[in-house]
């Protein structure tokens, strides 16, 4: 059985394990929200880049200052902000993606003193030559501007490392995704989960060596072949191991997915040559890697993707993941769904917060239970 301590102390209290970090090596701290927050030029500054997650107790401060049906994961991680959890930011980056990240932005500015803030204000349309080299201006912003607030030079050297351990580390976890689509038996939901989680959390090149030792473990791994159902899981940010393990215990396992803290983070792993511009590469990646519905590439792109996904994974069935009051996959929903529909792939939606009820839990238990039985 491998090791997976370290994957689990980091997903299990990302705030902690990063204050700690922060202690025991002096390095600076800057948390990002959303998976389009270019992390490469943070690693290259000398910092340790850590993906705000929501609250996972009740919410009361954000109350003061956002409306309830916002999504949990802003509600939390504002949360997190007033009530000084998360103190020990250096720095904070908030990239222009959906209308929530972008409220919260300003609210944070207002109200979190202690730590800088940047706006990564990124194209929204993602199919145009001219948003390319927008998109280029605001990557080069970017790391001038961090430059300035960590008071660090980042010289291309330092951003073409840092694009060397990121690429690894992404096509690490599209490994591990092969690996578990090949025998969803080798490594268990929740494990896989908190290692997709630690990804964001980890100092990253500790999580380069944990992810490599796990690789070379699970490919030796004779774990038993497994029987049960497949399935995708779509929609953007999940923190919740719980998913998985009741999945599982439903007689399923996720066997691949379009998430934002999953395959949509590991998509388009790059290493640039050594003579190559790492600035242009990185903006190769985050304009044409798996898109999210806060952006824009064409009318059908995310349906098309997901159908090829199922096929390739030979998947029973995807299921919608979606976080209460996310007004961008909700609207991306009935084109999806209808396209699964004509596809002939069986789907259902759940909605989900980050304190959820045990009342809630039984009710999806039940939920997916039936799903299952179904397809
Ligand atoms: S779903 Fe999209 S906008 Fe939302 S956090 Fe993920 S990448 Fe960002
Ligand atoms: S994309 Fe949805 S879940 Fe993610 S931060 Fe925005 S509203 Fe919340």
């Amino acid at each position: 059985m491998p090791d997976m301590s370290k994957f689990h102390a980091a997903a299990e209290d990302p705030l902690s394990y990063a204050r700690d970090l922060k202690k025991a090596t002096g390095k600076k701290v800057v948390g990002y929200l959303c998976s389009y927050t270019p992390e490469e030029i943070i690693f290259a500054a000398g910092a340790s880049p850590l993906r705000l997650f929501g609250a996972n107790g009740p919410i009361t401060l954000a109350d003061a200052h956002l409306q309830s049906y916002c999504c949990s994961l802003v509600r939390g991680s504002l949360d997190n902000a007033l009530s000084g959890r998360t103190g020990f930011l250096d720095g904070v980056v908030f990239p222009h993606t959906c209308d929530s990240i972008q409220r919260l932005s300003d609210i944070w500015r207002l109200n979190v003193p202690g730590c800088f803030h940047i706006d990564a204000v990124l194209p929204v349309k993602l199919d145009t030559e001219s948003a390319r080299q927008y998109m280029a201006q605001v990557m080069a912003k970017f790391r001038r501007e961090l430059g300035e607030k960590l008071g660090a030079s980042i010289p291309d050297e330092k951003l073409r490392e840092a694009i060397a351990v990121y690429g690894e580390i992404r096509r690490g976890l599209r490994r591990l995704f092969e690996l578990r689509a090949a025998n969803p038996a080798v490594l268990g939901g929740s494990d896989f989960h908190s290692v997709l989680k630690a990804a964001m959390v980890m100092e990253r090149n500790d999580f380069r060596a944990a992810l490599g030792t796990l690789i070379e473990d699970l490919e030796k791994s004779a774990a038993r072949e497994y029987r049960g159902k497949r399935l995708i899981l779509t929609g953007g940010a999940c923190s919740q191991p719980d998913i998985y393990n009741i999945i599982e215990s439903a007689g399923a396992a996720v066997v691949w997915d379009d998430l934002c803290t999953g395959a949509r983070y590991f998509d388009q792993a790059d290493e640039p040559g050594e003579a190559a511009d790492p600035l242009a590469a990185l903006v190769r990646r985050y304009f044409e890697r798996a898109v999210c519905p806060a952006k824009h590439r064409g009318l059908r792109e995310r349906g098309t993707k997901l159908i090829e996904a199922a096929a390739g994974r030979k998947a029973d069935g995807v299921v919608f993941l979606l976080l209460k009051f996310c007004d961008p996959h909700a609207f991306d929903y009935p084109y999806i769904k209808e396209m699964l529909d004509r596809a002939g792939i069986p789907s259902l939606l759940i909605e989900i917060e980050d304190q959820s009820a045990a009342a809630d839990e039984e009710r999806l238990r039940t939920r997916l239970e039936t799903f299952v039985e179904m397809i």
